[in-house]
């Protein structure tokens, strides 16, 4: 209970310090931590990628031969508010009410952050001597490039936070009946610009016009309606924990009859179809166009940027093959390129961990402790990018996305809050999670 206290006052002041980025000036919430963590007598080390920028690192050192374990990378920035009147409460007080603590950036993600902090200073407290290093790290800059935060830390102080295992954001959603996720990996993007150039002539005389406008709108139609390959590698361990039905799983474990059977899927359930579709293939989706510059002069160029999410161990090869497979006969007229870098192009690859690990039976353990013995841990890779690339990409680092939602929020509910209005976690879903990781790391590093 004394736990729960302190993490919704950490929470409380982390919402109410409004690390909105951009700009993020996160430095305000990293000295709200490092006070905490102070107060029990914990030194930390600040480590500012640029003024107001900044990040911080507290180490227990390993007596034994153990692997070592980061509780996060765990950001303290949040997205922006679009209109705050449509909240029930204001988005940056911290407010409890309902048994749940609400305010931007509850749920993405202070309350790990806040619970990540209280359980290491609790250890501490207590006298814990882990048998590997054990690390706390709390960035900055994880909405928008990483680049102040996790992924300048991994590139400038390498040897500082190398570790063989960590737990960070996302996970431990309630996905079915006796359900809880962990991810282990997630998709790569490789947002792709594709340009069309015309001829500019008077509007008034299009007869066979060079018309860069028509291409594109051309090329959008093949390129949306284009099926990249399908792979059930992560779908099969996926549908397998959910407990879905054999002659289901039979028909989704196979290439051939997969596509059928999102179609069917998606008559009863788009969302389902979509996300279980993102764990198969290459995504593909066309978002943003822009062509020609007034209604009586016929384009000269135009293009459109697509969002392209990789599985891992696609490279870019591999996207430039399925855009001119996709685009067949028409390629004299399009150029492919990378979105620009300022609007987040430069490719950045799909990684992943272990899906089985001595870590993960450990997080199964746990949990069944925690919410019953006939929960199971459901292995999923996530369609969208977290830190945790970062430190499998550079150390190989077993990274795994998880917390302990209390099942009092749907699945859908919680997934909506992510950047959402009313965004919100119960306080049970904070025992809960703090619990957890004390449990984990006991049964880890001791
Ligand atoms: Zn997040």
């Amino acid at each position: 209970m004394e736990m729960l206290g302190e993490i919704t006052s950490l929470m409380q002041e982390m919402i109410r310090n409004k690390c909105i980025n951009p700009p993020g000036n996160e430095m305000k919430s990293i000295r709200t931590v490092e006070r905490f963590l102070s107060s029990y007598g914990i030194e930390s080390e600040i480590l500012e990628s640029a003024p107001e920028r900044g990040n911080l690192l507290a180490v227990m050192e390993g007596s034994g031969n153990h692997p070592s374990f980061m509780l996060g990378p765990a950001h303290v920035d949040v997205v922006p508010v679009e209109n705050e009147k449509d909240w029930k409460v204001p988005p940056f007080e911290g407010t409890i009410k309902d048994d749940c603590i609400w305010g931007r950036g509850s749920l993405d993600m202070l309350y790990i952050v806040a619970s990540q902090t209280v359980v290491f200073a609790k250890l501490h407290q207590e006298g814990f001597k882990p048998k590997g290093d054990l690390k706390l790290c709390i960035v900055a800059d994880e909405e928008a490039s990483g680049n102040y935060g996790a992924n300048w830390l991994v590139q400038n102080h390498p040897e500082k936070v190398r570790v063989d295992y960590l737990i960070t954001e996302a996970g431990g959603d309630p996905i079915g009946p006796n359900r809880i996720t962990y991810v282990y990996g997630e998709k790569g993007t490789a947002w792709t610009r594709l340009r069309f150039l015309g001829e500019e002539s008077h509007g008034s005389a299009p007869y066979n016009s060079n018309n860069a406008v028509v291409k594109m709108s051309k090329a959008i139609q093949r390129i949306s309606e284009y099926q990249p390959p399908r792979h059930t590698s992560l779908l099969i361990p996926f549908i397998k924990a959910m407990g879905i039905g054999t002659v289901t799983r039979v028909l989704m474990g196979n290439t051939k009859t997969l596509g059928f059977m999102f179609r069917q899927l998606s008559k009863r359930n788009k969302k389902d179809a979509a996300f279980l579709n993102s764990m198969t293939q290459m995504t593909i989706s066309p978002n943003v166009c822009e062509g020609g510059a007034k209604v009586n002069t016929i384009p000269g160029q135009a293009y459109v940027d697509v969002d392209v999410r990789t599985l891992p161990g696609q490279d870019e090869e591999y996207v430039i093959d399925q855009f001119q497979k996709a685009l067949a006969g028409m390629l004299d007229d399009v150029i492919i390129e990378a979105v620009p870098v300022d609007l987040g192009g430069g490719f950045n690859p799909g990684n992943i961990s272990e899906m089985e690990s001595p870590l993960v039976r450990i997080m199964e353990s746990v949990i069944r402790e925690l919410r019953g013995k006939e929960i199971t841990l459901v292995p999923m890779v996530s369609p969208g990018a977290t830190d945790s690339r970062f430190f499998r990409r550079a150390f190989g680092t077993n990274a795994y996305g998880f917390s302990i939602h209390d099942g009092t929020l749907e699945v859908g509910e919680i997934m909506s809050m992510f950047h959402g209005t009313d965004e919100r976690v119960p306080l049970g879903t904070l025992e809960l999670t703090s619990n957890g990781y004390m449990e984990i790391i006991r049964k880890l590093l001791s």
